[in-house]
């Protein structure tokens, strides 16, 4: 018998388990698969010795994200953050490249510096206004109302058809499509926007980190700590139902790591029907088709400045991005498709034997497509990167249908469990200033289905803990610090 059960050992379930079990807890995590970490594993699934990160490869929010702040990873594991957080290639060997120093990134765009300048810089000022109102419930009053001002004044610009204002060359509004794209939504809009906007000021604040080892260090942090104080594990249990967990712990409150829709298939009739309807009213979206590769060699980037960025944004001009992606959410698998690459062991040579490397790529298809993009991505980076064909010693594919059968949380391949819209940001998963706390007495969603949405923030799991520890437990949120017992 427990406190708390805890479905699903994400980030974000993961985080629950650590703050619960802080405040003093007893608390048990289930898991259907057989290691814990949701989207944060890493495993060898091409050749011994080139370990792939399966999930999430780079993490903007590492260093940013309030809950990692006071968990300290920082100090847990180690963050590598590059020079340069992202690169665009472009037509005739040419490339943006975002290099987190501010001042060189703006030397380098030339003539649009300036209006680069002037679209993060006020951000950049008003960082943890930012963060505060991205990271939580949009429904509140935040913290900096003047970062809000400026946040929401360039996601409107960036939203819509005015986006072009200010830029004279296509590299900085390719480079900004490039970001927003990680939103899986149609372009422009101000949900993708929104997204661009935050992922492209953190790539000049902390950097787009990327931990040594993969994205499990991640998940290991946070199971050592939930370990270290009396957290119980069961792995490879897939829970069926509410009722069985409660029989099977006792516990007073249950988080639920998962999507609405399973909350439903578990809860069922215990929620109220309202609820249960808008649950069922949430809406997932597009899905991708995922590779990883086992390189003999660096991707010989014709850009040279390419070879040392991790993270790289295929799919060239603004315009042809915006295409590709507004294909797939029309239900088509474009001919020129936007690809999202990391090649982690650029900047960490523990992912791949000497001398050889890893390549992560996937690329946006429609929901539940069971088509293999492997041929598509290899011609992506061909394009910019002739030879990349003959270094593959070995790959491993992931259709859409692939991902969703891996980890629950990613319907037909949507691995930002749930679609990313203005709407859906307003209310994910229901409009409410803890939209992490069900009708129900005792059953919290902690995921990223809830606010903030997706990422590896462990963010949704921290608030769904803390309205436990508040509506149930009556309890204060604990420290999550390193020095702190
Ligand atoms: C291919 C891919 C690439 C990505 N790249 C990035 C990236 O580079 N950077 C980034 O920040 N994010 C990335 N993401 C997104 C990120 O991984 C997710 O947003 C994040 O992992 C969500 O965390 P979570 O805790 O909500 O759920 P998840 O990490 O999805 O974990 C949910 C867990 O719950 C378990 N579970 C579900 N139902 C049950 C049940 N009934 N019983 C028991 N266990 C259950 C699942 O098995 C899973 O382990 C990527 C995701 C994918 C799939």
């Amino acid at each position: 018998m427990v406190d708390v059960a805890i479905v699903g050992s994400g980030p974000n379930g993961l985080a629950a388990a650590v703050t619960m079990a802080r405040a003093g807890l007893s608390v048990k995590v289930f898991e259907a698969a057989d290691s814990l970490g949701g989207g944060t594993r890493t495993q060898e699934v091409t050749l011994p010795g080139f370990r792939h990160d399966i999930c999430a490869a780079v993490h903007p929010m590492a260093l940013a994200s309030p809950f990692f702040r006071a968990f300290e990873l920082n100090r847990r594991i180690e963050l590598i953050v590059p020079e340069i957080s992202y690169g665009h290639p472009l037509d005739g060997g040419r490339a943006g490249i975002a290099y987190r120093d501010m001042d060189r990134m703006v030397a380098a765009l030339g003539v649009d510096g300036r209006a680069w300048r002037a679209m993060f810089a006020p951000l950049l000022q008003r960082l943890d206004g930012v963060i505060d109102f991205t990271q939580a419930s949009l429904l509140r009053i935040p913290q900096d109302p003047l970062a809000v001002i400026r946040y929401g004044m360039r996601t409107l610009l960036q939203g819509t058809p005015a986006w072009n204002l200010g830029f004279t060359e296509d590299v900085a509004p390719a480079m900004l499509t490039g970001v927003s794209a990680h939103a899986m939504g149609r372009l422009p809009t101000p949900a993708t926007a929104g997204a661009g906007l935050l992922l492209g000021t953190l790539a000049h604040a902390g950097g787009w980190a990327v931990p040594r080892g993969g994205s499990q260090a991640i998940a290991q942090a946070m199971a050592e700590d939930f370990a270290a104080h009396g957290g119980q594990v069961e792995l490879s249990h897939k829970v069926e139902s509410l009722a069985e967990v409660k029989e099977a712990t006792g516990a007073k409150a249950v988080i639920f790591n998962t999507t609405p829709r399973a909350l439903v298939e578990m809860a069922g009739d215990e929620l109220p029907e309202r609820y249960r309807r808008k649950l069922a009213s949430f809406k997932y979206g597009a899905g991708v088709c995922k590779v990883d590769f086992a390189l003999s060699g660096p991707v010989p980037w014709l850009a040279e400045e390419l070879r040392k960025a991790p993270t790289l944004h295929l799919g060239g001009s603004r315009e042809s991005i915006a295409f590709a992606e507004n294909e797939v959410l029309a239900g088509r698998h474009p001919e020129n498709p936007y690809v999202l690459a990391v090649q982690a062991s650029v900047v960490d040579d523990s992912r791949a034997p000497q001398g050889q490397h890893t390549f992560w790529a996937y690329t946006h298809v429609p929901a539940g497509s069971a088509r293999d993009c492997t041929e598509d991505i290899i011609r992506a980076v061909e394009k910019y990167a002739p030879g990349f064909r003959d270094l593959i010693l070995a790959s491993r594919t992931e259709t859409a249908q692939d991902v969703g059968r891996y980890n629950p949380n990613y319907i037909d391949g949507d691995i930002s469990s749930g679609a990313v819209t203005l709407r859906q940001l307003l209310q994910r998963p229901v409009m409410a200033p803890d939209p992490w706390r069900t009708p129900v007495a005792g059953i919290y969603l902690g995921s990223a289905s809830t606010s903030p949405g997706p990422a590896v923030h462990g963010m949704g799991g921290w608030f769904a803990a803390r309205s436990a520890l508040k509506n149930t437990f009556h309890l204060p949120v604990p420290e999550l610090g390193i020095s702190t017992p």
